[in-house]
């Protein structure tokens, strides 16, 4: 069955944006909404999965709505606003709670990453992220999810849990008028663009995250030309010059991830790179990485800033989009409710 093509992507608000969420997923984003009629969405209920100050949470969905717009996304094109302001997202969240396994959510690595050793004491909500991120995009019957290449396996089980879903209640769903009974769509990773998995500047084996305790290991879409030259000129190397064939990357993770920022921040390739900085010192490839990088960076942060100024305007943004989110949201939780059997006057 044919699905209206839809996408649907989310960040967090647990901190400033980095250069992974802007190669990784927004400039992705950016591009589709030229195609697609997208949905993108500031994700705070995922955000207190862990603890977040309330005072900075509620700064931090304004600037990551301000690094949204200063990046090129459009609000007319596009629905923009944060997830706690279209309750069917919650709603869904537990039914979809009642078709997904323990078994599939135990094998999730985020999970194992974010709780650390002591997973006693991590909250019941980041056990249960990725059933919440399933009706994220469920819920608008979503088709395409543009996303960095940690969410593949979330994705994964958004597809099993719109399967089982689907199989499950395929009776009511092929009662309630829908042929074939897909109900949900089997929706696609969108796992493309220039540099879907950027690793963290102090150790090339983790990914660049808004969490990481080390502001050393992130270049943020906020920080000034200064600060972005500091950290990259602080970046783990390895002590050999740069190798002029690709292939010569390998075993070398923090160079082969400062390669990889280049080429993803020059519309080039990792190749391409190589041909100009094989041979050189990493002093020498630092500085031209950071020029590059403020080239890049410095006319969104400065868009931010602008927007910024004006919170009230991003307000207004984003009650906007989720008046838009919620004419979508609403009938397709009607539709499951009857499809589950629970009572409605
Ligand atoms: P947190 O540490 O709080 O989980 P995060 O940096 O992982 O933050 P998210 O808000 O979880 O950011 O993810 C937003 C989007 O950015 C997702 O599509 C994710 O796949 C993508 N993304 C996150 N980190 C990277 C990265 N290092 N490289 C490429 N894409 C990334
Ligand atoms: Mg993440």
């Amino acid at each position: 069955m044919a699905f209206t093509p839809r996408v649907f992507s989310g960040m967090q608000p647990t901190g400033n944006l980095h250069l992974g969420n802007y190669l990784g997923a927004l400039t992705r984003w950016v591009e589709m909404q030229k195609t697609h009629d997208c949905l993108y969405c500031i994700v705070d209920m995922h955000a207190i999965t862990l603890w977040q100050d309330p005072a900075e949470l509620k700064a931090a969905i304004r600037s990551v709505t301000a690094a949204y717009l200063a990046a090129g996304l459009d609000p007319r094109r596009s629905i923009i606003f944060n997830q706690s302001q279209v309750a069917e997202h919650a709603e869904l969240a537990w039914v979809f709670s009642c078709v997904a396994r323990l078994g599939w959510l135990n094998r999730m690595t985020q999970f194992k990453e974010k709780a650390g050793k002591d997973r006693e004491q991590a909250s019941v909500g980041l056990y249960a992220y990725p059933i919440l991120m399933a009706a994220d995009i469920l819920v608008y019957k979503a088709t395409h999810v543009p996303v960095g290449d940690d969410q593949k396996q979330h994705l994964e089980l958004t597809r099993d849990i719109a399967q089982k879903f689907n199989n499950d209640y395929a009776d009511a769903i092929r009662a309630a008028g829908h042929a074939e009974a897909a109900f949900f769509p089997l929706c696609e990773p969108v796992i493309m663009g220039p540099a879907t998995r950027v690793m963290s500047l102090r150790d090339g084996t983790k990914k660049m995250s808004k969490s990481d305790p080390s502001e050393l290991s992130r270049i943020n879409m906020t920080d000034d030309a200064d600060t972005i030259a500091r950290k990259i000129q602080k970046a783990k190397t390895d002590p050999e010059p740069l190798p002029s064939e690709h292939a010569d990357l390998a075993g070398r993770p923090e160079a082969d991830n400062l390669v990889g920022i280049f080429a993803a921040l020059a519309n080039s390739s990792k190749a391409q790179v190589l041909q100009e900085f094989g041979g050189s010192q990493f002093s020498k490839f630092k500085t031209a990485l950071a020029e590059l990088a403020v080239a890049r960076l410095g006319p969104v942060n400065a868009e931010m800033s602008r927007l910024l100024a004006d919170p009230g305007e991003i307000d207004r943004v984003l009650a906007d989009g989720a008046a838009r989110a919620r004419l979508l949201a609403a009938p397709v939780m009607r539709q499951v409710k009857e499809i589950v059997g629970f009572l409605r006057p």
